[in-house]
């Protein structure tokens, strides 16, 4: 059904750790499977579903939560479907395989001067699949939205097996039921997302950062205020550190 290297052993699995934040601790899954294919996926949630076997599906693992396996869950990672189809500028989208690492997507549009709009600490890590089933936010939500927003089209395979595919690639679509979104933050309780369709941005000219130390919550919420009627949809991020964490990341880093 699989090809070859494509399915371990509890032990095998056992080898790998829970989650990338949790390194020392194993994982404990009955074992893994490795898909290549939407056809693939399809396959083994298919004869899961005949012998009543529970799958836990896999992208980064970065989640501390759906992730993790149970012993008596099959683990079905999606680390082997990496592949991104296309890029194409002029509509700006960009197809791609579930399991590809969103860090590897950015660059990838980069190349073609284009932007992805989703970005956040676990980008080297986490996968487009992932992203797609937790909804990831991250530091751009202001300007792009959530991973919701950057979704036109995608691909699922259902618990017994079934394909369901709506590879949409038009930003203005109304045309019945938008049934991606059931498989947009629903962690794999829906189905498995195996392709996706995402919108792509044109990649700014420049960048530029500034930190700024305020006095008050309330300054803060008036500081976001002036910057999005200064810059309009142009201000990308806007975050906050409080001054324990400040602090912290000035001791441990050594730098102000
Ligand atoms: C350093 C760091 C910073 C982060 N910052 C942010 C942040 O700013 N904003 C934010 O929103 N999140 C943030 N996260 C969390 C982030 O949303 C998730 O870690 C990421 O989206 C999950 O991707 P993953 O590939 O690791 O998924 P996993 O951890 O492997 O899985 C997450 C969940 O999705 C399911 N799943 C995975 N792949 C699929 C698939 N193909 N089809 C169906 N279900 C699937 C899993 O079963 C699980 O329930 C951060 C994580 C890290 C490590």
């Amino acid at each position: 059904m699989l090809g070859p290297g494509s399915v371990l052993s509890a032990e095998e699995a056992g080898e790998r750790p829970a989650n990338i934040k949790l390194q020392a601790i194993p994982q404990t899954a009955m074992g893994l499977v490795r898909p290549r294919t939407t056809e693939e996926v399809s396959a083994v949630l298919r004869l899961c579903h005949e012998v009543g076997q529970p799958v836990c599906v896999q992208g980064g693992v970065t989640c501390l939560d759906g992730s993790i396996s149970a012993p008596d869950e099959l683990a079905l990672s999606l680390e082997r479907m990496t592949l991104i189809e296309q890029i194409d500028p002029v509509a700006r989208i960009g197809i791609v395989q579930a399991g590809c690492i969103l860090q590897t997507f950015q660059e990838a549009v980069q190349a073609e001067g284009l932007y992805y709009g989703v970005d956040y600490g676990g980008r080297g890590s986490a996968t487009i699949g992932g992203n797609i089933s937790t909804n990831a936010g991250g530091m751009n939500v202001l300007r792009y939205g959530m991973t919701r927003e950057q979704v036109l089209g995608l691909e699922a395979v259902l618990a017994d097996g079934t394909v369901v595919t709506s590879m949409n690639k038009m930003l203005k679509n109304n045309a019945g039921y938008d049934l991606k979104q059931l498989f947009i933050g629903t962690e794999g309780t829906l189905g498995v997302v195996t392709r996706a369709v995402l919108r792509l941005r044109p990649l700014a000219k420049t960048e530029n950062a500034a930190l700024v130390a305020l006095e008050s919550f309330g300054a803060v919420l008036a500081f976001l205020g002036y910057c999005q009627e200064r810059f309009g949809d142009v201000l990308t991020s806007f975050e906050v550190m409080w001054r324990a964490h400040y602090e912290h990341v000035v001791a441990y880093s050594g730098k102000p």
